[in-house]
């Protein structure tokens, strides 16, 4: 049987819709602020979408773009003044900053009440600690994805590939949080396949394409792919095989169409949850 499709793009249309209807009662519209330095094009591509999915939910998206010969101490200025203004809620720095930037620096300057990327230290202290807290966008799709298509998560065996500050090591946490039991593997694990293919919940966040193939895969298995990877030939792939898996997983996301639009759905929701917090 083929596995479910687990429709990220459905999913995160729904949240939005609901999450518009939250905005509309709120006293005043939330806003977001995006910190930018010049010269990514992804990273404008990004900010282009979600200032859409702003517009179209009933939010404000300021923003803040440097040149990039910025200096630190000017980018940190710009993050310590929309922190302490009140008429912003929620701020993002996009990230890989240049060259010569301090990328940590920076983030230490986002309050903590506005941290909507949940990429601050004080956030990931609430994430490790289990508190509440602002989660970071991708890993809280990927889990709320889970939750709709009402995956069973307490006591299954969970392999997370990829241990990044931002995607593989928060998942891995949320997973902890719902009683799976979890292992993280990385660049450094011997026999990746003997490791997966243990696993009933697959969570693939390494930037790999074809990384991840039916033979890791056990049947039945969910399989969650947060890679994003151009191929050759221009398209959108992940990190998973994805023709090959979708034949022997119970369920799988698609590359398009799967975690990438849930992410954007889940800094809207952080961004109404910080605001109802000013
Ligand atoms: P990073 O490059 O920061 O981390 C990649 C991780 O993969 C590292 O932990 C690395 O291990 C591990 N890794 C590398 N090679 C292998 C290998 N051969 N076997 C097992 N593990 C390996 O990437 P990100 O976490 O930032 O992003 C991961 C992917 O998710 C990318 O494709 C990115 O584009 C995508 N992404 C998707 C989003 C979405 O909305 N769906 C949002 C953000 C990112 P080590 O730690 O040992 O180096």
């Amino acid at each position: 049987m083929p596995a479910m499709i687990l429709d990220g793009r459905a999913v995160a249309k729904a949240i939005r819709e609901s999450l518009r209807a939250e905005i509309a009662a709120l006293p005043r519209p939330p806003s977001l602020a995006v910190v930018q330095v010049v010269g990514d094009a992804a990273s404008d591509r990004y900010v282009r979408s979600i200032r859409t999915m702003c517009e179209e939910a009933g939010a404000l998206l300021i923003s803040r773009t440097h040149a990039a010969t910025v200096e630190q101490a000017t980018l940190e200025a710009t993050l310590a003044e929309l922190s302490a203004d009140s008429t912003i809620d929620g701020i993002i720095l996009q990230l890989p900053l240049p060259a010569g930037l301090n990328a940590d620096a920076a983030v230490a300057q986002i309050s903590p009440r506005k941290d909507v990327d949940g990429v601050t230290p004080h956030s990931a202290g609430l994430l490790m600690l289990g508190q509440p807290g602002l989660r970071p966008n991708t890993p809280a799709g990927g889990m709320q994805l889970l939750k709709h298509y009402q995956i069973p998560l307490a006591g299954r065996r969970a392999v997370v590939v990829g241990r990044s500050p931002i995607v593989g090591r928060p998942m891995a946490l949320l997973l902890l949080h719902e009683h799976a039991t979890v292992t993280i593997a990385h660049s450094r694990t011997r026999e990746l396949g003997v490791v997966v293919r243990e696993a009933e919940i697959v969570i693939a966040a390494v930037g790999k394409p074809g990384l991840i193939t039916a033979e890791m895969i056990q049947p039945g298995a969910t399989v969650i792919d947060f890679g994003i990877n151009m191929a050759a030939n221009g398209k959108m792939v992940g990190d998973v095989d994805y023709a090959e898996v979708a034949a022997v997983a119970g369920a799988i996301t698609p590359v398009p169409g799967g975690t990438g639009p849930m992410t954007n759905a889940m800094l809207l929701q952080n961004l109404v949850q910080a605001a109802r917090q000013q």
